[in-house]
């Protein structure tokens, strides 16, 4: 893993290059809205650090990744009633497009199950 790579989206997003706006930014992590909506609350939360997925960010810092839990959390809690679902797609056949690891904190309505 590399603290940051410059041709990565989210990388440029975390470290506010891309001047999109921050709904949280801590130590860890920051939270940003995601352009493409699938429910009314749909934010993502990204690590400052560049990691591929989920599985590589919990083994080399696991308290970022509680960190971007709790953030999932407090995004929840603020906009939409403290329930949510925090989805991270891990791997191209699982959905995974950007390889950034991030967690999806979708909310503000009735969220089906199973998954599509
Ligand atoms: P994935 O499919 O990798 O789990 O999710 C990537 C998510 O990032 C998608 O929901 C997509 O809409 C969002 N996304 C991709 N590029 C950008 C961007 O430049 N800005 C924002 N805000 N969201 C993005
Ligand atoms: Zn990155």
């Amino acid at each position: 893993m590399a603290d940051s790579d410059p041709d990565c989206v989210f990388c440029s997003i975390a470290s506010g290059a891309a001047g999109v706006p921050l709904v949280v930014d801590t130590a860890g992590v920051v939270a940003f809205r995601d352009v493409n909506p699938q429910a009314p609350i749909h934010v993502l939360v990204v690590p400052k650090a560049h990691y591929r997925d989920v599985s590589s960010l919990a083994a080399a810092e696991p308290a970022v990744l509680a960190e971007l839990v709790a953030v999932g959390q407090q995004v929840a809690d603020a906009e939409a009633g403290g329930a949510f679902r925090l989805v991270f797609n891990t791997g191209a056949r699982a959905g995974q497009r950007v390889f950034h690891v991030h967690g999806h904190v979708l909310g503000g309505r009735f969220l089906g199950w199973p998954p599509g």
